[in-house]
């Protein structure tokens, strides 16, 4: 599932369409997580300004309005000249065909005409690297809270970005057991948590991002590299090799040492 570094990877790959043109939209399957919007089709100014990301969605801002994407559980975008199977969306841009594809159809593409006011109404917490990340914003947020701090890291609005993989990964890394409550969880911790946090991103956008060489392949995709996990989808810990423990939290999957992982 496209989080926070796969999400700031295909960010990079598309700033070449910086104040580029979008010449050309067409709907190939309109049967995507919501109905894709008629608007989309007759963009007033469709020049492309500037290009970034906001918690897991990538946004284009046009001369009027902005395009933004959410890639759901699978959706990415491909550079290739012929369609195929999955494909939702076609954009020809300066000439350059994109496709945007997505098995699973949890993703979306939305136009709007006030960004601000889209993004306000998605509630969008801190970003990981923002400056005023840290132990003590994370405590202050959690100090009236007994969610665990699984739950606590997978809620957008205190923290945008993150998502099973990478909170599986930074809670290993900062031995923090994931049904903590997160209200018994100290301010050393909380600062190891959210440094680790950055670490694992960091990590992932490196590796996202020497992956995207291959790129320059016009017919190459958009993929998601694959970070070497420590704890996600393993079988023994790395540190202290006792088995890793796989159980079920929130309808999705935690893995843990119950070893480094204890408290
Ligand atoms: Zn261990």
């Amino acid at each position: 599932m496209p989080e926070l570094p796969e999400v700031e990877s295909i960010t990079r790959v598309c700033s070449i369409f910086k104040n580029a043109t979008i010449q050309e939209i067409e709907f190939l399957n309109p049967k995507i997580r919501f109905h894709l919007q008629d608007t989309l089709l007759y963009l007033q100014d469709p020049s492309i300004e500037e290009i970034t990301r906001r918690g897991k969605y990538m946004i284009w801002k046009l001369a009027k309005g902005a395009l933004v994407f959410h890639f759901g559980m699978s959706g990415t975008l491909s550079f290739r000249s012929e369609p195929k199977k999955h494909d939702h969306i076609f954009f020809m841009i300066d000439d350059k065909p994109v496709f945007y594809n997505d098995p699973r159809r949890f993703g979306m593409v939305w136009f709007t005409e006030d960004l601000t006011e889209f993004l306000l109404k998605r509630r969008l917490g801190i970003e990981p690297f923002d400056s005023n990340f840290n132990g003590t914003y994370l405590q202050k947020y959690a100090a009236l809270r007994t969610v665990s701090i699984k739950s606590f890291l997978f809620n957008q609005s205190i923290i945008a970005g993150l998502g099973n993989i990478y909170i599986n990964e930074a809670l290993f890394k900062a031995r923090i057991n994931p049904f903590r409550k997160v209200n018994a969880i100290t301010i050393e911790e909380w600062s190891e948590l959210s440094k680790m946090i950055q670490e694992v991103l960091t990590l992932a956008i490196n590796a996202g991002g020497s992956t995207l060489q291959d790129y320059n392949d016009p017919h190459g995709c958009v993929g998601y590299f694959k970070l070497q996990h420590q704890v996600y989808q393993k079988d023994t810990c790395s540190y202290c090799y006792h088995p890793i423990i796989k159980i079920m939290q929130h309808q999705r999957a935690t893995y843990y040492c119950p070893t480094c992982q204890a408290h």
